[in-house]
Parts: structure tokens; sequence; C-alpha cells
């Protein structure tokens, strides 16, 4: 396998108060991340605005313009406020209550949940995970107004800490107000991804994808699957979505932990059925929040997900609030290359291919990868071309993506092995492919001798037609 010097696996990172900086932004961008991550849990607007200014002018210092995804919280159950944190015992009887003054005097302790419809929602005996899971309740009985629940594995209590219900089908709204207000900022802002939680069904994804198209916004959706109602509809979440994160973190919570590789390999594997990116997120460094070197668990799990050949792995605590995030920045890129150097990889999947324009590609593909093509030169207006291919894993061949859409370029940074580039396309095919393959060369990324698989129109008397070419750089 020959080395291309361009790293395949994208890099997300979460922006928090340890990477914000204009001048950490740009030293990140330089080590090679690829997509600025906003975590709408935390961040408030003004701070959106300020951030994605920043992230834009470092991208410009560092002449490499990087995509940037907003994720909103979605349908989210979380506990009241208490005025001291309720250290809970073993055993003990503890009420979650939906209506004020529902405890009436009792001797239970309780909190107040800012979801009504809970006590509807709930059945006696299921489980009931606070903070991360960390905390674990049973539930005996449940009124109009409140669950009574026994505390299984007992935690302290603090306030507003989110709630998970594994299995159960909850009727929140898929877009909250929150979210509706916050997506109209990042429209507001040029945010090329919004991440949306907690996806249940595809339904969810149009709701977005309406309000995207009502404020006429470009952005793509990316769905984070979280539960068991997501794992259930995975198939057709992934034809509707744009995009697909592995949100492991709930997910963990949600399902049984040993599920996890199941079903992180399954949703891999679909996504590139269907050609759809596919992030995986959280938890891949997490000793380096406070260490500047990864596990060696750590490592292995990083591997894994480039093994499984997911476009993209992603950062959250470990550049929001981590001691070291520019380290964990270079550990993704050295362990992504590694792996991809090795030539190992490759799950064999066969990318549904429909149209007549996807098995083109494909022949495309299986050029670059019988000759051994230095890339494969493609121009798109939509980046589609792009992700096509890139679906199809080429096995050796970077993707060189010319767009002349600004938005276009930072959405194709979450495409593996994609590396987009801006040009401007003249009426001439020919000359645009000369352009490109000269920009090329001049950047280091082909030489003189080499082959290059081109897709591209060309002329033909006065009609333009899709091609498939093989040059050599001269
Ligand atoms: C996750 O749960 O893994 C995740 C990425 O979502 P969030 O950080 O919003 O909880």
């Amino acid at each position: 396998m020959k080395p291309t010097g361009l790293r395949r696996t994208k890099i997300i990172f979460t922006i928090g108060p340890a990477t914000d900086s204009p001048e950490m932004l740009e030293q990140v961008i330089r080590a090679g991340a690829d997509v600025c991550r906003i975590n709408m849990a935390h961040a408030k607007h003004d701070y959106v605005r300020q951030v994605v200014a920043r992230v834009r002018e470092a991208s410009k210092k560092a002449e490499r313009e990087i995509a940037i995804m907003m994720d909103v919280k979605g349908p989210e159950i979380r506990t009241g406020d208490v005025a001291t944190p309720i250290e809970l015992k073993p055993g003990e009887i503890f009420d979650f209550t939906v209506k004020p003054g529902a405890q009436g005097g009792e001797e239970v302790r309780s909190v107040d949940v800012n979801y009504r419809d809970l006590v509807n929602d709930i059945r006696v005996g299921d489980t009931v995970l606070v903070d991360n899971g960390l905390i674990r309740f049973e539930v005996l009985e449940k009124n109009d107004a409140k669950i009574r629940c026994k505390v299984l594995i007992p935690g302290k209590l603090g306030s507003r800490r989110h709630i998970n219900l594994p299995g159960v089908r909850i009727n929140l709204p898929a877009l909250t107000e929150k979210d509706v207000g916050d997506v109209k900022v990042a429209v507001e802002c040029g945010i090329d991804f919004i991440a949306l939680s907690f996806v249940r069904e595809p339904n969810d994804i149009e709701k977005l994808r309406h309000l995207l198209d009502d404020l006429r916004s470009p952005a793509r959706i990316i769905a984070k699957i979280e539960d068991q109602q997501a794992i259930n509809n995975l198939q057709d979440i992934i034809k509707c979505c744009d995009a697909l994160m592995v949100a492991r973190g709930d997910l963990g919570i949600e399902c049984p932990f040993e599920d996890l590789p199941i079903i992180q390999r399954r949703a891999v594997k679909t996504c590139l059925t269907y050609g759809k990116p596919v992030i995986i997120a959280t938890h891949m460094l997490e000793s380096m929040i406070t260490s500047p070197m990864p596990t060696r668990a750590e490592v292995s799990d990083v591997s894994n997900a480039v093994f499984e050949q997911a476009d993209c792995v992603m950062l959250s605590g470990e550049t929001t609030v981590g001691k070291f995030p520019m380290q964990c920045v270079e550990a993704f890129d050295r362990i992504s290359r590694r792996i991809e150097i090795s030539g190992a990889g490759g799950l064999g999947v066969q990318p549904q291919l429909g149209s007549d324009q996807a098995k083109m590609l494909r022949s495309a593909v299986v050029m670059a990868n019988e000759l051994r093509a230095a890339g494969i030169v493609v121009f798109t207006r939509r980046g589609f071309v792009a992700q096509g291919i890139a679906a199809l894993r080429p096995e050796c061949s970077p993707i060189f993506a010319f767009t002349n859409m600004p938005v276009v370029l930072r959405q194709m940074r979450l495409l593996r092995g994609v590396e987009p580039i801006y040009a401007t396309f003249g009426s001439d095919p020919e000359n645009t492919v000369q352009k490109a393959i000269g920009m090329l060369t001049q950047a280091g990324h082909v030489k003189p001798g080499d082959k290059v698989v081109v897709v591209s129109d060309i002329l033909a008397s006065d009609r333009l037609i899709n091609s498939i070419q093989l040059r050599n750089v001269e």
C-alpha cells in the first residue's frame, strides 16, 4: 500500500474553554482538525456567533477552511433544582414528581422532573438512570403526579441532571423550542451541519429538514443515534439523514454496554451500504482530559473505528475542558495514518448502486484501485459525486474534490478520503481538468508520471456528458 501523505479519517473536535481562543483554534486547525462542533447543551447564542467568527478567521490564517457543526440538544429529560445535592442511600424510596405539591407532606425525598408525561410513558418495573447512568432506580409505583422508585445504585443527586429511561418511548417533540431558536442562529451564522440529538425515527429528521428549507439553509443534517428506538429504526434513519453520528455516550446508557460494539459496527456498515458518512463519537481519548498520552485501550478503540472505515472520529470533553487538546488531535492523526497505511480494513461492503451514475463511479474506483492511481479527481457543485466515490472507499487513491461552492467545500470535510479544493469552473471542461491537475502538481499531491483517474463532464458536439478518464501527469 502506498502512503498518500493525506489522512483519510476525518477529525471532529468540540469547542470549549480549552480550544476557543483564536490562537488555539489556529493551532488545532493546523494540526489537522476538519470539523468544529458546538455543543448547544452548554453554548449560548452570543458565544456561537463569537466562536463561528473566530473559527472562520483561524481557518483563513491556517489557509485551511474547516466545517462547523451545531449539535442541538433535542428532547431531553432533566431533574429540577435541589437546594443541596441529595445523598441517596441503597434501597431508599425516592419520588420523581411532575406536578407541584405532589409530595403532600410525605416523608419520602423527591425531585421535580421537566417532563409531565413521564408518568404516562413509564411502567412499573422500568429503570430510571440519572447523571449519565451513574445513579439507578427501579420504578415501584406511579400516579398522575409522581413515580415512586427504589434506589438500586446510589449517588449524589445534584440540580438539573440528565435522565435516561432505557426502552421507554418518550412523547417529547423531536425539535424543542430551544432547538428551533438554536437552529435559527446556526443559519444566521452560516453553520455547515446541524447534528440532531436523540433522533428516534426518520420523521424527526424531516421536521428539521423542513425548518432548514423554510430558512433557505444549505446546512446538512447529522442524525445522532442515542437510544434503542433509533437502533430499531436504524436503516430508515440512515436513508433519511445526510450523515450519522454514533453517540456512544447516551447509547452506552440506553443500551447494554456490551451491545455497543455491535451497534457501532452495524451502523458503520449500513452507512457504507447507503453511501452516508458516519461519525464515531464519545470517550475516544477520554483519559487525555488529564493525561498527555492515550491509554492502550483508547488507541485500540480509535484504531477499530479506522479499521471499520468510519468517516470521522470525534473529541468531546477532551477538547472542551481537557488539558491536552492539541495532543488529542495529534493522537487521532497519528493513529489514523498508521492504521490506514497498514492496508488493513475493508469490510467488503457493497454500496447500493441504484443509478447509472453510481455504477459509473464504481468503475472509476475499480480503475483507480487496479492502477494504484495517485488520485481520483472529481468536480462537484453539491458534493454528491465526491460522497458517492468516498462511499466506495478507494483502496489507496485520495479523492481530490474540486468545487466552486465554499459551503460544499466545508461539508466535504466530513467525507473519508476526500481532500476538498476550491476552484472556479470554466466553460471548457478540458481547461478545468488541466487547471486542476496543475494545482495538484503544485501542491505536491501528484507528480509527473503519476496516473490519475478523472471523473468529469466532457463536451461531445454541443452536449456535456459524464466521463471517466485516465490521465498521466506531465
Ligand atoms: C453522546 O451521547 O455520545 C453525544 C455525542 O451526545 P452529547 O454529547 O450531546 O450528550
